[in-house]
């Protein structure tokens, strides 16, 4: 049996993991699940799912879940904070672990999991954003296996062949195509922009997804941030990489080949594949999607991305070619302006404005330590709070 431990339980991706391993109990065991502070969530889960761990990141809440654990009978062991978050992602009985914890607070207990040699199911783009080539160094070092979720860069995976961690040239590959919904505002006109709402921002048109990454979906930042994440995972450069929309999200990307072949990877629109594709890997099962119905689909499209209108994307390039501490600082400067939208302080037009302005203020370092990655990102979100409108502290991390 195969000890899976899920950061980031209560969330879409924890979910939909949760739904792909019941599918396999004969396989997998569930070691642990953490949530930042659902209690009622990850009280249901542990009734269904029965780990041996639970950890909820805010103490008081865990305190509150071990009560009602212990009054339903269960023997859960519930644990709390950063240090419990570690401590279930670097245990001896987890042999995966699902990293879906949302945002930065994702990378230190990612990190425990990597320096512990596990099977790593990466969807928390951000702890690659922010600290890549460090992770990267961290995961050949210490023989960790890491495995993309997010559906692009599961899809050029399943397109690389073996030894692409060497270089994609080396391996016959041109460039990589990148595909993208475009999200709810493909199609808006500039100017109608800053007056849409959360609720419109996080209504996208193809995929179910938690509030963070549908902002970033909209704003086009997350494809920014999937860039800067393919870069680390396939050893590339921004140069190598062209972002397609394609609205229809039925391709989830493409690798071109030095004799002009391209090939891509297709199917519904449910992370369950992605999820199961790593669960099972180099093997294969059953993810409970729906199959894809070419016929009923009829026709894919393509467009080049507008980069006037998605500021984002430019800012993420621009970044990715600057290199160092500048995606770690983008990346907090972007968290802070996507709270602080979800809040409604601010114009969904002035997230773009915050992260560059944010960008232009601080000095970029070498990311030479974890250390400095998480100075320049606390530097980041200040400067972004400082940003917002007086009076809203209700939007600090
Ligand atoms: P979500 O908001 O639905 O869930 C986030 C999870 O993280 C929840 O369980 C929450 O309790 C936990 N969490 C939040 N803050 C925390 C903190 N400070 N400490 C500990 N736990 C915390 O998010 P999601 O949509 O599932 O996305 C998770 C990650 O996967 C993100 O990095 C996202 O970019 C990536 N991703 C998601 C999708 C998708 O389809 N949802 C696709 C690709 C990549
Ligand atoms: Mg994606």
């Amino acid at each position: 049996m195969i000890g899976i431990t899920v950061l980031g339980a209560t969330g879409s991706i924890g979910q939909s993991t949760l739904d792909v391993v019941a599918r396999h109990r004969d396989r997998y065991r569930v070691v642990a699940l953490t949530a930042n502070d659902n209690v009622e969530g990850l009280y249901r889960q542990c009734l269904e799912h029965r780990p041996q761990f639970a950890v909820l990141a805010a103490p008081q809440a865990a305190e509150l879940l071990a009560t009602r654990l212990r009054a339903a009978g269960s023997e859960v062991t519930v644990l709390s904070g950063v240090d419990g978050l570690q401590q279930v992602a670097a245990c001896a009985e987890t042999d995966y672990v699902m990293a879906a914890i949302v945002g930065s607070a994702g990378l230190v207990p990612t990190l425990a999991a990597v320096r512990a040699g596990k099977r790593i199911l990466l969807a928390n783009k951000e702890a690659l954003v922010m600290s890549g080539a460090l992770f990267m160094e961290e995961v050949r070092n210490h023989g960790a296996e890491l495995l993309p979720i997010d559906s692009e860069h599961n899809a050029i995976f399943q397109c690389l062949p073996p030894g692409y961690r060497d270089g994609l040239a080396q391996v016959g590959v041109r460039r990589i195509l990148l595909t993208a919904s475009g999200g709810p505002f493909r199609t808006t006109a500039p100017h109608e922009l800053r007056r849409v709402t959360p609720a419109e921002a996080c209504a996208h048109p193809n995929w179910s997804m938690g509030r963070k990454i549908s902002v970033d979906s909209a704003t086009m930042m997350n494809k920014g941030l999937e860039v800067i994440e393919a870069c680390h995972l396939f050893a590339t450069t921004p140069q190598a990489i062209q972002v397609v929309i394609h609205p229809q999200s039925i391709i989830h990307s493409m690798v071109e080949y030095q004799d002009g072949s391209v090939l891509a990877q297709l199917g519904s629109a449910d992370m369950r594949i992605p999820i199961a594709h790593a669960l099972a890997w180099p093997e294969r099962f059953d993810s409970g999607a729906q199959r894809l119905d070419i016929f009923q689909i009829g026709q894919l499209s393509f467009e080049a991305p507008d980069l006037l209108r998605f500021p984002c994307l430019r800012l993420a390039f621009e970044a990715a070619t600057r290199g160092g501490t500048a995606p770690a600082i983008l990346n907090a400067a972007n968290e802070v302006a996507v709270q602080a939208f979800l809040a409604g302080l601010i114009p969904f037009t002035d997230i773009a404005r915050i992260v560059e302005q944010v960008l232009d203020h601080c000095t970029i370092h070498d990311a030479s330590s974890l250390t400095v990655v998480l100075a320049d990102d606390d530097l980041a979100r200040r400067q972004a709070q400082q940003m917002l409108p007086t009076g809203s502290g209700a939007a600090s991390a």
